[in-house]
């Protein structure tokens, strides 16, 4: 039965690379009919926040990616207690005294002379009797584990084949802090194994983790998991996707009007492609279905923020239904402009859906279906070189229309033509300005086919 987790610090946004984790280790779950385990980090108190928490629940819960089983880590501390314990009684880990500042000189004088910091092992072989009575006394201690001299550890990597790692020069490292508190290495290594995890799906930067972690294995006697390291994402100038790259987080992309599936999809395809699905357009039922960690490539993934704002595109012209779009957008809109008729936001989405990318560029884009604009200056100057009575005979024209569509519009343009000997271009920017205040935008006959006729008549009056 196969087991995955994602395993977020609740430290901030989730950002798009976590989120493309949580999807592979989603996806491979699901694939293998198995389990999808969501754990959340917050064993750094300090940093983790209730709000971060909920923000990453409620993202993953939008991007549509269910767990089976939850955990907190800030609830097990009495687990990894237990399991500090029994390391250091069967040898595995060890009591050290060494006073901060002493570690930071020896860190001080290493950095001088240009080497990595190892810890000398200083309390290593402290006797039973000098550890109780210090205990005793001073007090203060970490819990550090014992690695074995000149070992290597190896492992076989899922996307990247054997790994082997010198673990020399790591020192014994901490597991619990002074503050009581346990170290990722070692939590991560005690709850994959009680949790049952079977493949671990993680980012590339903790390749050097896992050395540590399988160490902390083979001291309790837990058969390690498989382990599959992520190539990292970058951004379009080959650096690490970071904030410098602009929106980087799962709820930037919400707030800025993002549909969840164009951002799945998008997620997916970042570094993962597949012959057999052979398209660009791939729902989450068919991700499942061919997810393969094989397909993983091993180089790194570039994060084009013009592809996603493209896809979204494709998603919201093409693929989501009216009714999701509707459930989508009203939010956007309301937020925008006032409480807006469920039927008349309906139409405005049937006949512009091709018009936008997202839904924030919609909020724009059907402003003239919500608000009045006075015109702009590209309009001012337009509307300067047009005769002022267009106004009145659109007002008596379209007021005659019993119902005003595209062809009824034609109709009208024609006639005020054929009276006036005016240009229809000249007719049709009058009516565009007027209700619109700008030369740009949807095609106006749709704006005034659904715009109720008394909006309309109400804005040309205005020019009269
Ligand atoms: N909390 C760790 C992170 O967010 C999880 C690492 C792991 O998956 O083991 O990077």
């Amino acid at each position: 039965m196969v087991r995955t987790r994602f395993a977020p610090s609740p430290t901030g946004y989730m950002h798009l690379g976590n989120a493309r984790t949580g999807i592979f280790s989603y996806l491979f779950a699901r694939h293998h009919n198995g389990s999808f385990i969501l754990r959340i980090e917050d064993t750094d108190r300090e940093r983790s926040t209730k709000e971060f928490e909920d923000s990453i629940l409620e993202d993953l819960k939008w991007l549509g990616i269910e767990w089976d089983e939850f955990y907190r880590q800030s609830e097990r501390f009495d687990i990894y207690k237990e399991y500090a314990k029994k390391l250091v009684e069967s040898g595995h880990a060890y009591y050290c005294f060494c006073k901060e500042e002493d570690i930071e000189k020896q860190r001080e004088e290493a950095y001088a002379q240009g080497k990595a910091y190892r810890y000398p092992g200083t309390c290593r072989h402290l006797s039973k009797e000098e550890v109780e009575d210090r205990l005793r006394n001073d007090g203060s201690y970490v819990i550090r584990f014992k690695v074995p001299d000149g070992r290597v550890v190896s492992f076989d990597d899922l996307i990247r084949g054997n790994i082997s790692i010198n673990v020399d020069d790591f020192g014994d490292f901490v597991i619990v802090r002074s503050d009581g508190s346990p170290v990722y290495n070692f939590v991560v290594v005690i709850d994959d194994a009680l949790m049952k995890i079977t493949h671990v799906i993680r980012g590339e930067d903790h390749i050097s983790n896992t050395p540590k972690q399988i160490l902390i294995y083979e001291a309790l006697g837990f058969k390690p998991p498989e382990f599959a390291h992520l190539p990292v994402i970058l951004g379009e100038d080959r650096t690490k996707l970071s904030k410098r790259h602009g929106g980087v987080s799962v709820r930037f992309y919400k707030e800025n009007g993002y549909c969840p599936e164009a951002l799945f999809n998008y997620l997916c395809l970042l570094g993962w492609s597949s012959e057999k699905v052979g398209k660009e357009i791939i729902s989450k039922e068919e991700a499942v279905k061919y997810f393969d960690i094989k397909d993983i490539n091993l180089s790194p993934a570039v994060f084009s923020h013009d592809k996603l704002y493209w896809l979204n595109g494709v998603y919201i012209r093409e693929i989501l239904s009216e009714d999701r779009l509707l459930e989508d957008l009203l939010p956007f809109i309301e937020k925008a402009y006032k409480k807006v008729d469920i039927d008349y936001l309906r139409k405005i989405i049937k006949a512009t859906r091709k018009e936008y990318n997202t839904y924030l560029e919609a909020v724009e884009k059907l402003r003239p279906f919500f608000e009045h604009k006075e015109p702009d200056e590209a309009a001012k100057e337009e509307l300067s070189k047009i005769d002022k009575s267009v106004f009145e005979l659109l007002i008596k024209e379209i007021s005659a229309l019993e119902q005003i569509t595209p062809e009824n519009l034609k109709a009208v343009v024609k006639n005020i033509q054929k009276s006036t000997g005016l240009k229809p271009k000249d007719i049709w920017h009058a009516l565009r300005i007027a209700i619109t205040g700008s030369l740009e935008g949807i095609a106006i006959d749709v704006i005034v086919s659904i715009l109720p006729k008394e909006e309309t008549l109400r804005r040309l009056s205005k020019f009269v």
